[in-house]
């Protein structure tokens, strides 16, 4: 089979022919139909994530495909696997732990080890090749109706954005949720939000092309940050402070900006999904007297991954538009996406 890999971190990746997997057991094999290509993506490929100051934190990869939000179609099936037929077409959840520490035994595989966790296109090889090797029937959910294109990405980004929306303390009819970044997560985010809590949150973005996008999907304001005073000003206006804020950037002018959107009204909650990099200051006695919390959200759990398909399968999340690339293509997608030049939702495809 086909596949495009990881060699050296930072160096194109290269196309290789990899042996088909075999899928014994519980194991089902399935072949990529689509892809999404998510920002991790970008720092996976680089073998590191900025930690600001100079400081990396090593994340060193070689001889993987990529890929961790991928829909495919059953084509094999091990020999105890059951529930599951030849054609059925699923999303991978991509967060497989090692199934035997405290995480993985609570529920929360997705937070097993960097060293013991198997995760697809992160530490096991993903939908950047041709066939995916997937060890249980329990990582395939059905995406129903959406367009194959889609599908893969509420494996990592919709995810992500559903388990950081859990976490946001949102109150439903609140006009005072500011997300920040209109990348393709903030835009999954756009449409999720609108259907579990019925908001049409505030989007905010240094790019008027993406958040044209963002608008059109139903943020009921965007405003462009690249001046901050003025655009803080707008969303005062708007909210009178903002409760609740998503912050997928991770950078820090955006967690600096995001962070100053409370004001001093109390009880805000911030939520950090981004891992642009960077690092910035607090000012401590200004976290208690507001009352605020700051957490980090990081994909989202099994438990989780089935709440969002039940909501994606039956229909009562939008589609957001997705572009289609071919695989072939994955080197200057990546690098589009490392210059912040890739608006919406990407795509790869193997044929
Ligand atoms: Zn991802
Ligand atoms: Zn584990």
């Amino acid at each position: 089979m086909k596949a495009f890999q990881i060699k050296k971190n930072g160096e194109p990746l290269e196309q290789v022919e990899l042996e088909k997997p075999t899928a014994v057991g519980n194991e089902i094999l399935v072949k990529t139909i689509a892809c999404g290509v998510c920002h991790s993506d970008v720092h996976i490929h680089d073998g590191y994530f900025d930690l600001g100051g100079g400081a990396q934190l090593p994340t060193p990869a070689a001889d993987l495909s990529m890929g961790h939000e991928i829909y495919g179609e059953v084509v094999a099936i091990g020999d105890t696997a059951s529930d599951v037929s030849i054609g059925e077409k699923f999303v991978v959840y991509p967060w497989i732990g090692c199934g035997e520490c405290e995480d993985c035994l609570s529920g929360n595989e997705h937070y097993c080890g960097p060293t013991t966790n198997k995760n697809l296109g992160i530490t096991e090889n993903g939908g950047y090749g041709e066939f995916v090797l997937v060890p249980d029937k329990k990582y395939l959910f059905s995406a129903g109706d959406t367009p194959d294109e889609l599908a893969g990405s509420y494996a990592c980004r919709g995810l992500t954005a559903y388990s950081a929306i859990q976490k946001a303390n949102i109150k439903e009819g609140q006009n005072s949720v500011v997300i920040v970044g209109a990348g393709g997560m903030g835009l999954l985010a756009v449409k999720i939000i609108q259907a579990v809590y019925s908001i049409n949150p505030i989007v905010v973005d240094i790019d008027d092309a993406k958040l044209e996008i963002a608008k059109s999907l139903g943020a009921s304001h965007v405003v462009n940050s690249s001046s901050p005073e003025e655009a803080m000003m707008k969303i005062f206006e708007i909210t009178g402070g903002a409760t609740s804020v998503i912050d997928f950037v991770g950078a820090a002018p955006a967690f600096e900006f995001a962070y100053n959107l409370f004001g001093l009204r109390r009880g805000g909650t911030y939520v950090l999904v981004g891992l642009l990099g960077g690092q910035t200051t607090i000012q401590l006695p200004m976290v208690t007297l507001t009352a605020r919390s700051i957490l980090g959200s990081y994909v989202g759990s099994l438990s989780e991954m089935g709440e969002l398909m039940e909501l994606v399968s039956s229909g009562k999340i939008d589609p957001t538009p997705v572009e289609v690339r071919n695989i072939s293509e994955s080197n200057e997608v990546l690098e589009g996406m490392r210059c912040g030049k890739v608006n919406g939702i990407v795509c790869f495809t193997h044929d």
